[in-house]
């Protein structure tokens, strides 16, 4: 396959952006050599999403799109969709391979000798649950300085709406000394903040009765000049002894990304959620309560069957008692083949639509909420890029996870110390603090 052009095309999550990492290895190491996805290509993968029906269109329309570039083009398509709609897949015109999730990571091995295009797809799809590689010999940047790490994948909850645990198998972790030891890596090559990404990073460790504990306790002992972020953390996976470690450490981020998913404690208790958000509220308290700097996130699902407008309301009111400084919004998404989908009733557009609206309304008010508490106050930022738009100045990420433009003699990517500010003319803003020298 010398020099022939391969194009990649990732949706979804994190874990799915690190895999087409990994696809891409797979195929520079056939001798492809990669292209943008909107340049004419010889192979194009679409490493696929199936989280909600959102992700398995933008799936379809982009394996059309890039046929329409290049109808010759040999056509792949790999991940979470395949994994769970082969069939559909094959009825799209000009598919010629679908990969599962195990498959995908050994692409070149699947592609015949000669790209002719197939008259019928060709389908490799197995079990889900597999001895994952991780990739350790990959890296995966965001931006310059920040680097992705994928440290476990799979799940076994089984939420009632989910269809995650059926495409990505059981849960599997990459080993503590693996771990501390790529993490050192990265921060050797440069990279000043890694960020652990997994399925369901909560139970990292589970196999082999270790935790998130025992592995932050571990990364704190480590030395260089790098901080570590934790993508998410499942609220059933918060208790007190976890969330001291986090506020005794000093390397990872006063950032926490819990996706509670609702607010009211029917509907959890219908999604199969082993928690009540009374459970929850208190844990986030703890950690406000120790330290104003951290920045909670959540994830909420609108539209769930049978979600009515008292749980709905109520949810609000408990929404009211939490400390969450950002929402990610999602309406809900029927999956065939999870039981939400079962003779339940189905909550109206408008009232999702209503409902959406006024959860964005939260979610402003909260994120402003959470930027003007930090105002005046002196943060680390990781500097990832220069900006453009104004001389002199770079763009970059808190611990607590606050985007600013950075004034002041930054001229180096790195990690630099700056005092915050908020206006409504010049936005979120921070004026670096010199190093003493
Ligand atoms: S914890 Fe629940 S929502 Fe998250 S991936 Fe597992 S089944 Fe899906």
């Amino acid at each position: 396959m010398k020099n022939k052009r391969a194009a990649i095309f990732t949706l979804g999550c994190r874990t799915n952006q690190y895999d087409g990492l990994l696809i891409a290895r797979s195929l520079m190491d056939a001798g492809f050599v990669i292209v943008p996805f909107k340049e004419i290509a010889d192979l194009y993968v679409i490493n696929s999403c199936t989280v909600t029906h959102r992700g398995d269109a933008d799936s379809r329309k982009s394996a059309r799109n890039a046929l329409r570039r290049n109808p010759e083009a040999f056509m792949v398509v790999a991940g979470c969709y395949s994994q769970w709609a082969k069939d559909a897949i094959s009825k799209i015109d000009g598919v010629d391979l679908i990969l599962g999730n195990r498959e995908k990571l050994n692409i070149a091995s699947f592609l015949p000798e000669i790209l002719t295009k197939n008259t019928e797809p060709e389908i490799h799809v197995s079990d889900p649950t597999f001895e994952e590689s991780f990739g350790l010999d990959v890296v995966k940047p965001t931006g310059k300085s920040r680097a992705m790490l994928k440290i476990q994948d799979g799940c076994d909850q089984f939420c009632s709406y989910c269809i995650v645990p059926h495409v990505r198998g059981n849960p599997r972790s990459l080993g503590r000394l693996k771990v501390l030891s790529r993490i050192s890596e990265l921060a050797a090559m440069g990279f000043y903040e890694i960020v652990l990404t997994g399925i369901h990073l909560g139970i990292w460790g589970r196999e082999f009765d270790e935790n998130l504990v025992d592995l932050v306790r571990a990364i704190d002992d480590l030395d260089g000049v790098f901080r570590v972020r934790l993508s998410s953390i499942e609220p059933m996976e918060l208790n007190n002894e976890l969330l001291d470690a986090l506020l005794h450490s000093h390397r990872i981020c006063r950032h926490l990304h819990a996706p509670v998913q609702s607010a009211s404690d029917s509907v959890l208790k219908r999604m199969k959620r082993p928690y009540s958000i009374s459970d929850i509220i208190p844990l986030f308290d703890k950690l406000k309560s120790a330290d104003s700097g951290w920045n909670i996130g959540t994830d909420l699902i609108i539209g769930f069957p049978g979600e009515t407008d008292d749980d709905f309301n109520n949810g609000i009111e408990n929404l009211k008692k939490t400390p969450i400084d950002y929402y990610h919004l999602f309406t809900y998404s029927p999956r065939d083949g999870t039981p939400a989908t079962v003779g339940k009733h189905w909550v109206s557009q408008d009232k999702i639509k209503s409902r959406l609206n006024k959860l964005k309304a939260i979610d402003s008010y909260s994120r402003e909420r959470f930027v003007k508490s930090q105002s005046s106050t002196i943060l680390t930022f990781v500097i990832e890029q220069k900006d453009t738009r104004i001389d002199d100045t770079n763009i970059g990420l808190s611990d607590n996870y606050i985007k600013a433009q950075l004034y002041g003699n930054v001229f180096n990517l790195g990690i630099q110390e700056a005092r915050l500010y908020f206006d409504q003319i010049k936005g979120i803003y921070a004026e670096s603090i010199p190093r003493e020298s």
